[in-house]
């Protein structure tokens, strides 16, 4: 079986057209390097039918989906695979409520699986921004005042983004990080996960940003009411109009997973052959994760 490639939703289907399909393309991509038992590592076994493994050493049989994001998921893999494609092919996805409606699968379910997915699309943080990177802070959720630059609203979410643009002044990639308060100490985080400190970085005129000096070639500029910032806020309010979309509440919990899922799709935006393959992939090399844990896995 063939890597899927593409967005065209008529060649997913005729290609995983039932959860049998789906579990061989798991098992396929699971056991690529061999079979290695999860249970003692023991690396000799036989494939059973059911694309499960038998091991030698303990005799555990493994199923594909065991030990992945896929673990015990109750509607199907078919409709697995099918919230996977929209989430990571299409440009905006679409809300829990609207996938349930979807795929005939309960809203609460869809939103915890949709948990996971996100997961999955958190940066590894192994390609650092490293031209000209623009960095600001915004606020999502309250009323909008209609204003750029820092809000001190109690029920809004604050954030901080890093845009990396192009020599044409073009978005290239772009980093969000959500925070607590404006401080140096809040701020710090994003430069060290995502901005490589040969960058050339520019920031509004927020002290906040001054002690960041010493490791970063940082310019601080007048904001100018965002005129400065041009590209940057383009990102801002799209992501702040696709966010509203989202029917259901995004609570402080889990908006760090939204931005990664927004940001996730425009850095990958030029990958989009094979962006469903590898969603696919990091699913089955992440840990499993369980209910009781996503709250808190998620708010970190
Ligand atoms: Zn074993």
């Amino acid at each position: 079986m063939e890597a899927f490639k593409g967005q065209n939703i008529l060649s997913f289907i005729k290609e995983l057209p039932d959860d049998e399909a789906c579990k061989a393309y798991l098992a396929k991509i699971k056991w690529q390097d061999g079979f290695k038992c999860m249970k003692c590592g023991h690396t000799k076994g036989c494939e059973k039918s059911g694309y499960r493994y038998h091991c030698y050493s303990c005799n555990h049989v493994e199923s594909a989906t065991a030990n992945t994001l896929f673990h015990k998921v109750k509607f199907g893999l078919q409709k697995a695979f099918c919230v996977v494609f929209e989430m990571s092919t299409s440009s905006k996805s679409v809300s829990s409520i609207q996938m349930g409606k979807r795929f005939n699968i309960r809203q609460g379910t869809a939103w915890f699986f949709m948990q996971k997915v996100r997961k999955t699309m958190k940066s590894s943080q192994q390609y650092p921004l490293s031209e000209l990177v623009h960095v600001d802070e915004f606020t999502v959720g309250g009323k909008e005042e209609g204003k750029q630059g820092r809000s001190y609203d109690s029920k809004k979410k604050k954030a901080v983004i890093a845009v990396e643009l192009s020599k044409k002044h073009q978005i290239k990639r772009v980093y969000v990080r959500s925070i607590d308060d404006y401080s140096a100490k809040s701020l710090t985080p994003i430069f060290e996960e995502h901005i490589s400190t040969t960058a050339q970085i520019v920031t509004d005129k927020w002290r906040g940003y001054s002690p960041l000096k010493k490791d970063y070639k940082i310019e601080q500029k007048f904001s100018n009411n965002g005129k400065n910032f041009k590209e940057l806020h383009i990102v801002i309010m799209q992501l702040k109009s696709w966010l509203r979309a989202i029917p259901t509440h995004v609570s402080k919990w889990h908006v760090q997973a939204y931005f990664d899922e927004f940001c996730f799709r425009i850095n990958r935006s030029q990958f989009k052959e094979t962006i469903f393959h590898k969603t696919i992939e990091r699913m089955v090399i992440a840990k499993p994760i369980y209910h009781k844990n996503i709250k808190r896995i998620l708010s970190v």
